[in-house]
């Protein structure tokens, strides 16, 4: 999270409680399944290097998620694809396949 933030990711907190603050909510941002999975996924070589990290939610994507996965994308040099309840998202060299219109 460290290396995306110094390439300019701003975590979007708008989708959260209002009753948490900014460094609560930022941290728990970092929790989100989806985040845990790339984790998970890179750390553990689940997917051999070079190859795309393929991940299934069921539910749609947030924001901060895909705004993320963009970045981490450009940092891991790897190609993300999330299967969200709507459509594919690809994320790679820091954009999304589906224009970044989320
Ligand atoms: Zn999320
Ligand atoms: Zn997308």
């Amino acid at each position: 999270m460290d290396e995306i933030e110094n390439l300019g990711y701003v975590p979007i907190l708008d989708e959260m409680l209002h009753e948490v603050d900014a460094e609560e909510k930022r941290a728990s941002l970092w929790h989100h399944s989806e985040k845990l999975a790339v984790a998970f996924g890179l750390l553990g070589g689940v997917a051999p290097p070079g190859k795309p990290l393929r991940i299934v939610k069921n539910l749609r994507i947030c924001k901060d998620c895909h705004e993320a996965f963009r970045y981490i994308s450009t940092v891991t040099e790897r190609e993300i694809i999330v299967r969200d309840a709507h459509r594919y998202h690809r994320f790679s060299n820091g954009t999304c396949n589906c224009g970044n219109i989320w």
